[in-house]
């Protein structure tokens, strides 16, 4: 095996977390970079080194890869809430994009062979059809998806240009937490529906507010293609034995190709949990499109991945298992 790292940026975040693990348990090297902003040094296992700071610091980021070489990059670091960005567009530009430069840059200068990205069902915007495919028109409705959809293309534009290939992950609504309880979603004031609905069937919020009954689908609310924390990571171990067998950069999108609509994830929690927690209707959240359903056909034949929790019953049962462990 190439003695040589995995570098996790954000990986002392949710799904950084869970990558962490898996990369352990596959007998790779991981070091962490995290700034902790939303991450917590808690989820890091022990003996995997956790460099605090930013991946936009290209100081801190150039040391490490000086002292360290590094065979890849998983690049988790980013903010993830689709209406904060909204609200705050550079911030977004700044954490998710201009960072991502910097990173490759630096990366770029140390011959750093690839990078698996992650990127986000957010990049298509309102989908002209589901199941989405890859090469389905990308034109994201918030500043969110724009900020993740020009890193995919100074990626593509890199790779063009040096002896470097990626792969970017474009995943759609990740939830769930390690089945073991290891690790889990920890991010204080979470939005994601998942987090919050188990929240509120632990006690931990006061009920739950639906943002908008009146989309274009078959109950009103959104459609979602939830997977599993752990099926995620796994599509990570997959796409990184890809690069390294040497074949092109690719675009994958991680889902189910199944959808659930918010009332229906609600429904699964109140049953899972035994909680008939309080709901109320508001109106539309911004930047929300209708409905996003994955095609995953390119992800199950060119990565090889084979999901193992594609089901929303068992996504509930451990994010609501790791609540608890939360206290
Ligand atoms: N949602 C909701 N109430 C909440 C959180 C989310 O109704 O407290 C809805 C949200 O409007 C969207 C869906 O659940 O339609 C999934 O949102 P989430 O924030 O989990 O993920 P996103 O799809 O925005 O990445």
């Amino acid at each position: 095996m190439d003695q040589r790292h995995i570098l996790v940026t954000g990986g002392a975040g949710y799904i950084g977390s869970h990558m962490t693990l898996a990369l352990l348990e596959a007998g790779e090297r991981p070091l962490v970079i995290d700034n902790l902003s939303t991450g917590s040094r808690a989820v890091v296992p022990a003996g995997v080194p956790l460099f605090e700071g930013n991946v936009g610091d290209a100081e801190f980021v150039g040391r490490i890869m000086d002292a360290h070489p590094i065979e890849a990059i998983i690049h988790f670091a980013a903010s993830i809430v689709v209406p904060e960005s909204v609200t705050k567009p550079l911030a977004y530009y700044g954490n998710n994009t201009a960072n991502a430069r910097t990173l490759l840059d630096c990366a770029i200068k140390r011959g750093v062979p690839h990078m698996v990205f992650s990127s986000t069902a957010a990049v298509y915007g309102e989908p002209e059809r589901t199941p989405v495919e890859e090469d389905d028109p990308t034109k994201p409705i918030n500043p969110y998806g724009r900020s993740k959809l020009m890193v995919e293309w100074m990626l593509a534009d890199v790779a063009q240009a040096h002896p470097f290939s990626y792969a970017a992950l474009r995943y759609f609504n990740v939830a769930g937490a390690d089945p073991q309880g290891r690790t889990g979603q920890s991010t204080p004031n979470a939005t994601h529906l998942i987090k919050v609905a188990v929240e509120a069937a632990l006690g931990k919020r006061p009920g739950l507010d639906i943002y908008g009954t009146d989309y274009p689908t078959t109950d009103g609310s959104c459609i979602r293609d939830y997977v599993h924390v752990s099926d995620l990571a796994q599509a990570h171990l997959d796409a990184l034995r890809y690069l390294r067998d040497g074949k092109p950069s690719i675009t994958c999108n991680i889902g189910y190709a199944n959808g659930y609509s918010v009332l229906e994830v609600i429904e699964v929690v109140k049953r899972v949990s035994g909680v008939d927690f309080e709901v109320r209707i508001k109106g539309r959240r911004a930047g929300d499109p209708a409905a996003l359903i994955a095609s995953n056909q390119r992800a199950l034949s060119a990565l090889n991945w084979t999901p193992h929790h594609d089901d929303l019953e068992q996504i509930v049962r451990d994010a609501l298992a790791w609540e608890r462990r939360l206290g």
